[in-house]
């Protein structure tokens, strides 16, 4: 890390001279306090007079900041600043819009099997957007459309997590939606980014890596098909009667 580095902010840090640090599993670092001022020290950011502390110790909203530099994550000086604003707005802009929508049409209109049709409606749409978004020529663009597959993707949120309350008895639901978490974050959160960084890396030794990075993520959207197919496939069971939802 150097004076001037474009870096992006994360809440793990690690100490980096510990045992476990100096074996590489820096996300298992028992020291983090190390990287925080001792306690009783004043924070060392004042604003007229007043200490300001970093909240969650990286203050990600502020415009300045002091946080410990494992925390840091440099990013290419290829991603020009205005870019990767956009990338943020794009992924947060959708993925509030896609919500709240799914939340508010699956309400509006549960009587017909919103819980079922706006994922299926949802996850199909995704696809051929993020194709879209990642073939088109210009990044300003690209990252101003990138609302759209975001919000279609995450029109699912609200129905799904309202059907697995609504398709349990009250005396499994808690049950039922930690198994409903674990498969989210262990299949889909854990083996997502892995599977697109080894396809990426695949690709990359015929198409480049930046193509090779494209046409992963490309076919990894995919699977936004699949969820389809899957939702799609539930669709009987959750038009059976459910005496404890009424
Ligand atoms: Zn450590």
């Amino acid at each position: 890390m150097a004076v001037g580095d474009h870096v992006v902010g994360s809440l793990l840090r690690f100490c980096g001279t510990c045992a476990v640090c100096r074996d590489g599993r820096t996300y298992q670092c028992p020291n983090t306090d190390a990287t925080q001022r001792n306690a009783g020290e004043p924070p060392r950011l004042s604003r007229d007079g007043q200490p300001v502390t970093p909240v969650f110790g990286t203050a990600a909203f502020a415009e300045y900041t002091i946080v410990h530099e494992s925390q840091l994550a440099r990013v290419p000086e290829a991603l020009p600043f205005p870019q990767g604003v956009g990338l943020g707005c794009g992924l947060g802009l959708g993925g509030a819009i896609g919500s709240l929508l799914g939340g508010q049409l699956s309400d509006r209109w549960s009587n017909r099997n919103a819980f079922i049709w706006i994922p299926v409606i949802g996850s199909v749409l995704a696809f051929p957007f993020y194709a879209i978004v990642l073939l088109w020529p210009s990044a300003g663009a690209a990252l101003i459309f990138l609302i759209v597959p975001v919000a279609a993707k995450s029109l699912w949120y609200g129905p799904v997590y309202a059907a697995v309350q609504r398709l349990n008895q009250p005396r499994s639901r808690a049950t039922a939606l930690a198994i409903f978490l674990f498969i989210l974050n262990a299949f889909g959160l854990g083996a997502g980014p892995l599977l697109i960084g080894l396809l990426s890396d695949a690709l990359a030794r015929t198409l480049g890596s930046a193509e090779g990075l494209r046409w992963a993520l490309i076919i990894l959207s995919g699977v936004s098909l699949l969820s389809a197919a899957c939702f799609y496939a539930a669709r009987e069971r959750s038009s059976e009667p459910d005496e404890t939802f009424r």
